[in-house]
């Protein structure tokens, strides 16, 4: 053990090194924003090591990057029952239309093409607000009539004339399914929602057919609801499975047809369990064989290439059960996971001394896997907007009892770093040279060591009290859960245990995360919202919650200052160990109430501290940010595979990467699409 240590320092003190994880020369030739328009950069990622992979690797890889791009239709149809109809309506324009591509109106029409691709449907991907069009409904028309030798998606019967009229009031009337996930608790959740999750139902409806049929004594209860459509037809409230032969069947039977081709090339036995299992589960819909395809999944840490493919996410469900279809294919980094091994075999460690109450920790922190890897394809809900950290299975007595599997995206988060290095974000918002140094030379470790440890050991830490049921905090379960696994790693970031194991190199990596993580919480994530609306998406209202607890619970010790500089605001931390306590004291409430169910405690929480916005503030810091002239938002587009194919053999797999953003989507909207 204690080589395996000494080793790991060594590599993690090499990491150190600035740019020893990639070649100097990528930096300068390599393009990595390839687009910008509305609040998005499109940028691309890197695959190093993809070369060094065997072929029968590759082509792993390559059958399972093809039943990650065939989910993009089911994500749109997701998202809102509209969205593929308007998908390929916007796409044939784009192809056959015969008029002005010079105009205003066509750029500000492209604009909201390339907004709809990104957010994979009609509604920003991040606000879930729906896009509002910069150009006029006969604009719209004249686009569909003087289109030329492509195909509209007209109804049986149906006139282009009616098609129009049917489409304008979906696309530019804003009243008409204003927002995909509402969350508003005043309203009804899941009639305000326009995610197509359920249909002509009531919030109360839905509660009801779930209460009846949820067994609360099964001590593993299958995910409820997951992978299904809940509909109400002839009276009767019916689920409308996602499997082969049932609701979005084409999709999942090409997705079935190219894992039967990865089951054939896998790596070992385990891995080709996990893939028919998947495939068992498309075929059957039947959640249980999800549960046993999780468990053994998570028991495969042996193979080099991984994937995640199906019905896994609850954030864009109001009511939290029901999963948007992604899918992510990747291989191990074996560099950059000793960092986390490191972490996670001393998971015990920092449960022990993590500072909640006892009857809530966890006897043995076991099963957590830890890796950093390398996305080789992003797909469905993953693309083109990314996360960085994933933590899975989501079944609370399947990480209990199996441990769960947590996975760094490093390229992703590389791709991000290098494509803001010269950013004027910094030096706008942060109060002084000291600080903006000190971020911008521990910045990018501290980042990704706090992604670590909020995935690695913040959401498999803790237990639930007996009877209390995951689902017990509703719609605050999302970000009360993002914010007891930010706050675990906030307040171990500080700790000295972190240099010691030779993951940070001292104290100031921590200070810089810390600097980041207030930076932002009070202030900078503002420019993600609209003027006069409040914070909605779970991440951010779980950093609002802790950043402005902090803030004022340190007022009298005076821990955070704000300080106004011509006209300008700065958060500037006075006490670094100080605010490291108030994380610890937040982190000891919010898992409190997770323990216990505590429903109320967490709305007072996220409802006082996490939605609210300044709105003297925000004016200043969207001003501030408007004159940066920067967007906000990032995804990606995709490398390509191709295959080298002797004698019927696939020999190789060649990567490139293409930098057409349009071109990308078109072509995914025409090899991919069957629904
Ligand atoms: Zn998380």
């Amino acid at each position: 053990m204690k080589k395996f240590l000494a080793m790991v320092l060594l590599g993690i003190v090499a990491c150190y090194t600035a740019g020893c994880r990639k070649p100097a020369e990528t930096r300068q030739t390599f393009k990595w924003e390839i687009d910008r328009f509305a609040d998005i950069r499109i940028l691309r990622y890197q695959v190093p090591g993809f070369e060094q992979l065997t072929p029968r690797q590759k082509e792993l890889i390559y059958y399972l990057s093809e039943a990650a791009l065939w989910g993009r239709d089911i994500i749109f149809d997701q998202n809102y029952k509209h969205n593929l109809k308007i998908r390929k309506t916007l796409d044939a324009i784009v192809e056959g239309y015969q008029g002005d591509r010079t105009t205003p109106d066509w750029e500000n029409f492209m604009v909201y093409v390339k907004r709809v691709w990104f957010s994979n449907g009609i509604h920003h991907h991040y606000s879930t607000d729906k896009i509002m069009p910069e150009f006029s409904s006969e604009y719209f028309e004249s686009l569909i009539r003087g289109s030329q030798g492509v195909a509209f998606p007209l109804e049986e019967g149906q006139t282009i004339d009616d098609f129009i009229a049917f489409l304008k009031p979906i696309i530019f009337d804003p009243t008409v399914a204003p927002k995909k996930v509402s969350q508003d608790p005043s309203g009804d959740l899941v009639a305000n929602s326009a995610v197509n999750f359920y249909e002509g139902l009531t919030q109360k409806e839905v509660e009801e057919y779930y209460a009846r049929i949820i067994d609360k004594n099964d001590p593993t209860p299958i995910s409820y609801g997951l992978n299904s459509r809940l509909v109400k037809r002839d009276g009767k409230i019916v689920e409308e499975v996602y499997r082969v032969g049932g609701k979005y069947g084409p999709a999942i039977e090409k997705i079935v047809y190219w894992l039967e081709k990865a089951a054939a090339v896998a790596e070992n036995d385990q891995q080709r369990r996990v893939i028919e299992k998947l495939i068992e589960y498309y075929r059957t819909g039947d959640l249980r064989k999800f549960d046993e395809y999780s468990i053994l999944w998570v028991n495969d840490t042996e193979s080099a290439v991984d994937f995640i493919n199906g019905f896994i996410e609850v954030y864009n469900d109001p009511l939290g059960m029901k999963a948007s279809w992604e899918a992510l294919v990747n291989f191990k980094n074996p560099e950059a996971t000793k960092r986390v091994a490191v972490i996670s075999e001393n998971a015990q460690w920092f449960e022990d001394h993590s500072p909640i109450d006892p009857r809530f920790k966890r006897e043995k922190a076991t099963g957590v896997s830890a890796k950093v890897i390398t996305a080789a394809m992003l797909g469905g809900d993953c693309y083109p907007s990314t996360p960085i950290g994933i933590n899975l299975p989501n079944a609370n007595w399947i990480r209990r009892t199996h441990g769960s599997k947590s996975v760094t995206l490093e390229n992703i988060t590389y791709a991000y770093d290098q494509s803001s290095l010269d950013s004027p974000f910094g030096p706008e918002f942060t109060y002084n040279e000291e600080i903006l140094e000190r971020i911008k030379k521990y910045g990018s470790l501290a980042g990704n060591v706090h992604t670590d440890l909020h995935e690695v050991l913040g959401h498999g830490s803790g237990k639930l009290l007996p009877g209390v049921s995951s689902e017990a905090l509703k719609n605050y379960h999302s970000p009360v859960e993002e914010a007891r696994a930010d706050l675990f790693a906030l307040y171990f970031m500080m700790d000295p245990k972190l240099v010691e194991l030779g993951v940070l190199p001292d104290e100031e990596a921590a200070r810089a995360e810390y600097d980041v993580q207030i930076r932002n919480g009070l202030m900078t994530q503002l420019t993600r919202i609209q003027p006069g609306k409040t914070i909605e998406q779970a991440h951010m209202r779980a950093r609002a919650l802790i950043s402005h607890w902090v803030y004022e619970k340190g007022q009298p010790d005076n821990v955070i200052s704000k300080v106004t500089r011509d006209g300008k605001t700065f958060f500037v931390i006075n006490d670094y160990q100080k605010l490291r306590q108030l994380y610890g004291e937040l982190l000891r409430e919010i898992q409190r109430i997770t323990s216990e169910g505590d429903y109320e405690a967490a709305r007072a929480l996220v409802e006082k501290y996490g939605v609210q916005v300044d709105q003297e503030l925000h004016r200043e810091v969207l001003e501030r940010y408007r004159k940066l002239n920067l967007a906000p938002y990032a995804g990606f587009i995709n490398p390509e595979y191709t295959p080298v194919v002797v004698d019927g053999r696939m020999t190789d797999v060649k990567i490139s990467h293409p930098d057409d953003y349009v071109k990308q989507m078109l072509h995914y909207g025409k090899a991919y699409s069957i629904l």
